[in-house]
């Protein structure tokens, strides 16, 4: 269990302390470095994370590599039923779990709960293994040849996860890794580290072999040894864009396979026809929801033509009404930023906007909670231009910007030439617009009067251009690709009576 330790330098408070989590128990670091945690509600600390060197590291990759063998030889119904018992005690405990994101993330426990529920479908998703790993078979391919094929587990692969989903991203990777019959070493972010040690011990209490999951806290150090280590087949990132392509390039340098999804800006279009005030609505949820921390937030509405006064009219109108506070309270809809500093960068596109020509609309620094935790409240700017600072950076935070176009192509050229392609959406009542634009649009993932077009666990999640780098989007069938590899065998069982030696190259007919 996690342990609960003094931790240096805390005098008044309980700290919590956590440690790595290896062959199925809590291991306490060695490496004499840590990183504080944070309740954001408050601004307190309130535990320390050990940062694992590549030692420790390298420990925990050996562990996996030696639970690798037999894990990988558990037959599929064996591994189905336990997906299943894992599946329900993560159902079971959603609410523990949601109170620790809420504790160390800041989230509202309503949206950590929606959080875990949306893994939680990857999870079932991974319960079908038997069936996804189904291979193909060609009988009589030649004469008395058969050919098939089948799907076999990469070995030891690692995820590397943001802070901003510390329950759901590492379960888009772990269940169907575990399924596919690898063994899994993650590093969640150092941010908010404890749900991953909560869930480490739920899979080893619901029968999973020791070994076969693994977690090491840390930082660079740790991502850097598990980018290097070549017992590591194969790494899945989440997270911003520099890191991203850091760990494309490095994870694929060391001959390793590599899915790495980095940062978004997310657009909205507003078209002239749209209901307003659900595209209204829309914007506001998606664009304060979880305090704007979430790569498919809408970051940037595109207001077309004349839908623009009305819809900033419509957004402003909302904005009093959205109750900012800490994620325990239930009246909450909006919780704090992950930290201080991170609030203030945020804050700080409210005065470049201002000072590169932008309008505040609503600025979310006269209406934070003034008690010491890390509160923006939302904030809008318009008559953003794609030159501001706050159009092209990700932000990342409860600032929603409006830019306004006088043409539905101005729009889609906007969307097109930014370098992100993660999450769009268009709100619009014509359908043959919204075809258009589904046709053309340069993102991976489309929304037709839809914000956060999160795609269900048996599709596949991914952007393009810089949202992603690497060939597979991830979760899904392309998860399952992304986390086996294919064997092609040629059989014939041995006929005597045809034998012969043949030196010309294999014929099929
Ligand atoms: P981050 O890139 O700072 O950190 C992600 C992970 O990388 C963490 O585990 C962190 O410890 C590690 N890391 C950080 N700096 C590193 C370095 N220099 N070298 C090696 N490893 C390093 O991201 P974050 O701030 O935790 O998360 C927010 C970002 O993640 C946003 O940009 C958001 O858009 C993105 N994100 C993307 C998706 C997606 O599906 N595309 C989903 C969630 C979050």
């Amino acid at each position: 269990m996690t342990e609960v330790v003094e931790a240096p330098g805390t005098t008044d408070a309980k700290m919590r302390r956590i440690s790595h989590w290896m062959g199925g128990q809590s291991v306490a670091g060695e490496s004499g470095r840590s990183g504080p945690v944070y309740n954001p509600a408050l601004g307190v600390q309130t535990g320390e994370v050990d940062f694992a060197s590549r030692e420790e590291v390298d420990r925990a990759v050996q562990t996996a590599k030696e639970a690798f063998p037999a894990w990988r030889a558990v037959s599929l119904s064996r591994r189905q039923e336990l997906f299943f018992r894992i599946r329900e005690l993560v159902h079971d405990r959603l609410g523990e779990i949601a109170a620790i994101l809420t504790d160390e993330h800041g989230k509202v426990l309503s949206d950590a709960k929606g959080e875990v529920q949306r893994g939680l479908e990857v999870v079932e998703y991974a319960c079908g293994i038997p069936t996804l790993l189904r291979g193909s078979f060609s009988e009589q391919a030649s004469g008395g040849i058969d050919v098939y094929s089948i799907r076999q587990p990469l070995g030891v692969v690692a995820g590397i996860t943001p802070f901003n989903f510390p329950a759901m991203v590492p379960m888009w990777m772990w269940a169907p890794a575990i399924a596919c019959g690898n063994t899994f070493v993650l590093k969640p972010s150092e941010k908010d580290p404890s749900a991953s040690t909560y869930v480490a011990e739920l899979l080893k209490e619901a029968g999973l072999p020791d070994g076969v999951f693994n977690v090491v806290h840390g930082d660079k150090v740790a991502v850097d040894a598990i980018l290097e280590h070549p017992d590591v087949a194969a790494v899945s990132f989440v997270g911003s864009t520099p890191i991203a392509s850091y760990i494309y390039k490095t994870g694929t340098a060391h001959g390793k396979r590599v899915q790495a999804l980095g940062g978004a800006k997310n657009h909205m279009i507003v078209l002239p026809d749209a209901d307003i005030d659900m595209a209204a609505d829309a914007a506001v949820s998606a664009g304060y929801g979880s305090a704007g921390e979430r790569c498919m937030a809408v970051s940037a509405v595109v207001a077309v033509g004349d839908a623009a006064d009305p819809l900033v009219a419509a957004i402003e109108d909302r904005l009093p009404k959205v109750k900012v506070g800490p994620g325990t309270d239930p009246e909450s809809e909006m919780g704090p930023l992950i930290t201080a500093a991170h609030r203030d960068k945020v804050a700080s596109y409210l005065d470049s906007g201002r000072d590169q020509g932008a309008t505040v609309v609503t600025d979310g620094r006269e209406t934070a909670p003034d008690n010491g935790g890390f509160f923006l409240g939302v904030s809008l700017l318009d008559h953003v231009t794609p030159e501001m600072d706050a159009y092209r950076d990700e932000i990342f935070g409860p600032v929603l910007s409006v830019v306004r176009a006088e043409t539905y192509d101005d729009a889609v050229r906007l969307v097109n030439e930014n370098p992100y392609g993660n999450g769009v959406a268009i709100f619009t009542r014509d359908g043959g617009a919204a075809r258009q634009f589904q046709f053309e649009v340069e993102v991976g993932m489309v929304g037709v009067n839809v914000p956060i077009p999160v795609p269900v666990a048996y599709y596949s999640f991914g952007g393009w251009k810089a949202s992603l780098f690497g060939d597979s989007h991830i979760y899904g069938p392309e998860g399952i690709n992304f986390y086996t590899r294919g064997k092609v065998v040629t059989s014939r069982w041995p006929d005597p009576a045809t034998s012969q030696v043949d030196l010309g190259f294999p014929q099929t007919r």
